[in-house]
């Protein structure tokens, strides 16, 4: 039993890899990450509407999942003022009954 085992470390003083103190700066992660080249911008501010119709059942549809549920401005790139907005005419609209509540 003399062999030294193949997976002993390295006595001298090797590269230091091992993990800086805190605070460093952070490598290996975050790498390019896929980004839309062009960002959206809010149809709402594109069209100059000032004010959105909760009867124009069309439109609020497209702003809607599937389910029933208001789509988060960061997938319909809608800026926040429109948002709001958007998010009084859908809610209007469910209750005379021109979209769905959100159905599960
Ligand atoms: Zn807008």
């Amino acid at each position: 039993m003399s062999e030294a085992p193949a997976s002993a470390p390295r006595p001298s003083s090797g590269p230091p890899s091992g993990p800086r103190g805190a605070g460093g700066p952070r490598t290996g992660r975050g790498g390019p990450r896929f980004r839309r080249p062009h960002r959206k911008v809010c149809r709402f501010c594109a069209d100059k509407v000032a004010y959105i119709d909760y009867k124009d059942g069309p439109r609020l549809r497209s702003f809607i999942s599937e389910r029933g549920k208001i789509l988060p401005s960061r997938m319909t790139g809608t800026c926040a003022w429109h948002q709001r907005e958007l998010t009084h005419a859908i809610k209007r609209a469910r209750n005379i009954a021109i979209l769905p509540f959100a159905n599960e």
